[in-house]
């Protein structure tokens, strides 16, 4: 990259208050894909934007997915990279009708949001704030989510994508643009070509705090118990009824009280955490989700799960049960670990677009944490976006506008370096 600073402009802000007006909340009840038919409405926006860059291969397919090509403008062997998005935004809150409002050269203290002001995002609740002391922050007006989760990384792809063709000074080999639906109902990766996208890496630009870069993941399963009870009339039932739905309650009500819970957690300790449960006399079920950063973390709380469905069914003879694991994900520092250059690029990257990198692991999944298990190794770059999958949810221009130049720094960082 040349010495003299690049002329980046603020036309980030700009795409993303144009996105995220566009209602695009996914249906995990849904069975199609894209799970709800609006999210081609931002594809086919995304699509035609990038076609009109220039970018000819530029297509929303029958899934939902949208994909496109920067090609490469050195002679170098570089590998091609791939950045990547979600377009849909999450299930927990509406987001129809979004009205951004900006705060501009933000002083401190509380946000209140103007059309519901019992919506405060609350300077105490939201340490990050500290950090963004006369930058500009978006929020909603209160009554829905702002959808930066993540239509910011969307918006800073496309103005990366338009800053690296305006700039052919920039080197940098074949980048590819992927934008997924259904990333917030888990389904985000199901139908994604990878043949088609062709990329040797990628990078999720859906992270929060600006300057982070997350390559550790939760290990995720989900673990169903399955209880058969004794069912009798309530009037004959004295000796003889088994009550599924009383084991059931007895199994959650032993689960660990101080520990090993999401409300008791934080860093790097996984969690057994009950998400259902549903039941009549005869039969019951509580499904659960189990989550660690390694295998045998995981392990070890299926295994704490069934010692205590095993010690509850000692006081009901009669009774059975049922416990089914399922793999869900697994964490990608395990893929990621093997090219250690895809997050030595982006933090330097990240360096300098004129921040401290730093590096951290994610209590959750990503799209990237199943794509690197099919073969695409994936971190996750900020996005810039925070109190996501709430009506709190805010942005700051500044962040967003640094995560442009990441994006623009890595692609030529990886040229440089081939
Ligand atoms: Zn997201």
């Amino acid at each position: 990259m040349p010495a003299s600073p690049l002329a980046f402009t603020h036309s980030v802000t700009e795409r993303f208050l144009r996105y995220v007006v566009i209602d695009t909340q996914s249906d995990p009840a849904s069975p199609t894909c894209p799970s709800t038919a609006k999210q081609k409405d931002l594809g086919r926006v995304l699509a035609t934007e990038l076609k009109a860059m220039g970018l000819s291969d530029a297509h929303l397919d029958e899934h939902g997915y949208v994909y496109a090509t920067i090609p490469a403008n050195t002679d170098k062997k570089v590998p091609v990279i791939c950045f990547c998005s979600h377009m849909d935004t999450s299930p927990d809150c509406s987001g129809k009708d979004v009205k951004p409002q900006i705060v501009r050269n933000y002083r401190g203290g509380d946000i209140v949001l103007p059309a519901d002001t019992t919506q405060l995002i609350r300077f105490a609740d939201h340490p990050a704030l500290a950090d963004q002391i006369g930058n500009d922050i978006i929020t909603t007006d209160g009554t829905t989510l702002l959808g930066a989760d993540n239509k910011a990384g969307l918006a800073e792809i496309m103005d990366a994508a338009k800053f690296l063709l305006d700039n052919p000074q920039i080197k940098h080999g074949t980048i590819k643009i992927l934008f997924t639906p259904d990333e917030e109902i888990g389904r985000g990766v199901d139908k994604v070509d990878l043949k088609k996208l062709g990329a040797d890496f990628a990078y999720t630009m859906d992270g929060e705090t600006a300057g982070n870069i997350e390559d550790e993941t939760f290990s995720a399963d989900g673990a169903t118990i399955t209880i058969e009870g004794v069912s009798t009339h309530p009037g004959f039932a004295k000796g003889k009824m088994e009550h599924a739905i009383k084991i059931a309650a007895a199994i959650v009500d032993r689960l660990p009280k101080e520990t090993c819970s999401p409300e008791t957690t934080e860093g790097k300790e996984g969690f057994l955490h009950p998400i259902g449960i549903k039941g009549e006399l005869e039969k019951a079920t509580v499904g659960f989700i189990v989550r660690d950063f390694t295998d045998e973390g995981l392990k070890e709380k299926e295994a704490l799960l069934e010692s205590i469905v095993k010690d509850v069914m000692k006081d009901y003879p009669r009774s059975t049960y049922r416990m089914e694991v399922k793999h869900q994900y697994r964490n990608m520092k395990q893929v990621i670990d093997r090219h250690p250059e895809i997050v030595d690029h982006a933090i330097e990257a990240i360096r300098r677009a004129g921040l401290t990198p730093v590096r951290s692991s994610i209590r959750g999944g990503t799209d990237g944490s199943r794509l690197s298990f099919m073969g695409l190794p994936c971190p996750n770059i900020f996005a810039g976006e925070h109190a996501f999958h709430s009506r709190l949810e805010w942005v700051s221009v500044q962040d967003m506008e640094a995560a442009v130049r990441t994006i623009v720094h890595l692609a030529a960082i990886w040229e440089e370096r081939a």
